[in-house]
C-alpha cells in the first residue's frame, strides 16, 4: 500500500489525475521527487515558489461551504474582490452568512476597464447603493486596478487601517483578478518579485496561500468562489478571451425604433419591443460583434447563423451553447440591462425591451452605472 503524500507547501494530498483540482502535481515532478528526496510541492504552490504566480484550484462546493465556515469563526477582516466590469455576476449575496460579523472591505477591480470620465466618487457611490441593496454592509468600498497596479498601495494602506492586529481574508468569485491583485499586494508590500521565497510562506493550512505580514498575522487568499451565473462557465477559453474586455470600454450607441433586434454575437439578443425611437448605448468588448436585425427575423436570423456570422461561439461542438431564455423588462427611468460577463445596455426611460441569454446566464436590470 503506498503512503498518501502532502504537498510541503500547502498541506493538500498530492494527487496526479485531476489537473484543476487542488493538489495537482505532474506525474513527472512525482517521480523526480522520488529520485531525488527532494521536497514535493504541488503544482499551485510550485508556480507561486518559482514564478510568483497564483493559479487558481477548483473546489466542490462542499470545499467551498467548509472553507467559508471557517471564516466565519474568525476574528479577522475581510477583502470581498469583485470585478466592476461583471459587478452583478461577481457580487456574493449570502456573504454576511459566511463571514458572520466581521469587517468587510468591498473592492471594485479592473477600474481601467471603465470610462476614465467617470467620477470615482460616483463609482464608489454607485457600488455602495448595490451593495446595500442586496445586504452587504462594507466599511469602505475601493477602487484598484490590479493589472495596472494601480490604487493598491492604497488598498494595503486601508487594510492596516482596518485590521487591527488581526488576519485578513480575501475572497471573491473566480475571475475577478483577486490572483493578480495578490501579486500585486505581494510586490508593493516585498518589493522585488525574486524576493519571495518559501520562507515567507510557511506550511499552511489545507488549500490557503498566506502572506505573511510584520506583526505575526497574514493575509489570507481562499480560492475563487464559482459564481454559476458567469457566462464564463459556457464558453471555451478562445471564447472567454474574445469576451473579456482588455482596454477602457468604448461605448458605441444605437438609434433604435421599437421593432428592432441587436445580436450581440451569438451570446446575447436585446429586442427593442416599445418606445420612441432613441439611443441604446452598448458596453462590452471592443471586439464583441453586434448586429442589428429587425425582431420579427430575429430568431430565424439566430437559428441559421449561430457560430458562424454570429460569434462567439466559435466551438458548439465542445462547448455547446445552452439555448438563449428570454427576459422582459420596461424602464421607468435611464436603466442597464446586464448580460452577465459580457457587458449592458443603456436604455432610456419608458421603453419596453428583452434581453436573452443562454439559459443559466442572467439578464438583469439595475439602475445605469453611466
Ligand atoms: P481570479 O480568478 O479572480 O484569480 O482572476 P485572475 O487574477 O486570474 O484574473 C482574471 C482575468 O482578469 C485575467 O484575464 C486578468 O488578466 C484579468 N484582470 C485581473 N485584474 C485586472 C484588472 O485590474 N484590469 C483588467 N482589465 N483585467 C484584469
Amino acid at each position: 500500500e503506498q503512503e498518501e503524500l502532502h504537498c510541503i507547501g500547502c498541506g493538500v494530498p498530492i494527487q496526479t489525475e485531476d489537473k484543476e483540482g487542488l493538489g495537482y502535481t505532474p506525474k513527472s515532478s512525482l517521480q523526480k521527487s522520488e529520485e531525488s528526496g527532494k521536497a514535493l510541492y504541488c503544482q499551485r504552490c510550485f508556480r507561486l515558489r518559482h514564478y510568483n504566480e497564483i493559479q487558481d484550484v477548483s473546489l466542490t462546493d462542499d470545499d467551498f461551504l467548509r472553507l467559508l465556515n471557517e471564516i466565519r469563526t474568525k476574528d479577522a477582516l475581510i477583502i470581498n474582490v469583485v470585478d466592476i466590469f461583471d459587478f452583478n455576476g461577481s457580487i456574493i449575496k449570502g456573504l454576511h452568512r459566511f463571514i458572520g460579523d466581521n469587517e468587510l472591505l468591498l473592492v471594485g477591480n479592473k477600474r481601467d476597464l471603465l470610462p476614465k470620465s467617470l467620477k470615482k466618487g460616483r463609482l464608489i457611490q454607485w457600488m455602495k447603493e448595490r451593495a446595500h441593496e442586496i445586504g452587504l454592509r462594507p466599511e469602505e468600498v475601493l477602487l484598484t486596478s490590479a493589472k495596472k497596479k494601480e490604487d493598491v498601495l492604497e488598498l494595503l494602506s486601508t487594510i492596516e487601517e482596518y485590521r487591527q492586529g488581526r488576519d485578513v481574508y480575501i475572497v471573491g468569485v473566480t475571475n475577478v483578478g483577486k490572483s493578480t491583485l495578490i501579486n500585486a499586494i505581494i510586490q508593493a508590500a516585498v518589493g522585488e518579485e525574486s524576493v519571495i521565497t518559501t520562507s515567507q510562506f510557511p506550511g499552511t493550512t489545507l488549500d490557503l496561500i498566506e502572506i505573511p505580514l510584520d506583526d505575526g498575522h497574514y493575509i489570507i487568499d481562499t480560492p475563487g468562489i464559482i459564481h454559476r451565473e458567469q457566462m464564463a462557465h459556457y464558453l471555451s477559453p478562445n471564447d472567454l478571451k474574445a469576451i473579456t474586455p482588455k482596454k477602457e470600454l468604448k461605448p458605441k450607441t444605437y438609434q433604435l425604433n421599437a421593432g428592432q433586434t441587436l445580436f450581440l454575437g451569438g451570446l446575447a439578443r436585446f429586442d427593442y419591443l416599445e418606445g420612441d425611437k432613441g439611443s441604446f448605448v452598448v458596453y462590452t468588448a471592443r471586439d464583441l460583434m453586434i448586429h442589428r436585425t429587425k425582431l420579427e427575423k430575429a430568431d430565424a436570423f439566430y437559428q441559421k447563423h449561430v457560430g458562424e456570422l454570429l460569434q462567439p461561439p466559435t466551438d458548439l461542438e465542445h462547448y455547446p451553447l445552452p439555448e438563449l431564455v428570454r427576459f422582459e423588462f420596461t424602464a421607468k427611468e435611464k436603466m442597464d440591462i446586464v448580460f452577465s460577463g459580457l457587458g449592458w445596455i443603456t436604455v432610456p426611460k419608458g421603453s419596453k425591451i428583452a434581453g436573452w441569454a443562454p439559459k443559466g446566464v442572467a439578464v438583469i436590470r439595475r439602475k445605469a452605472l453611466i
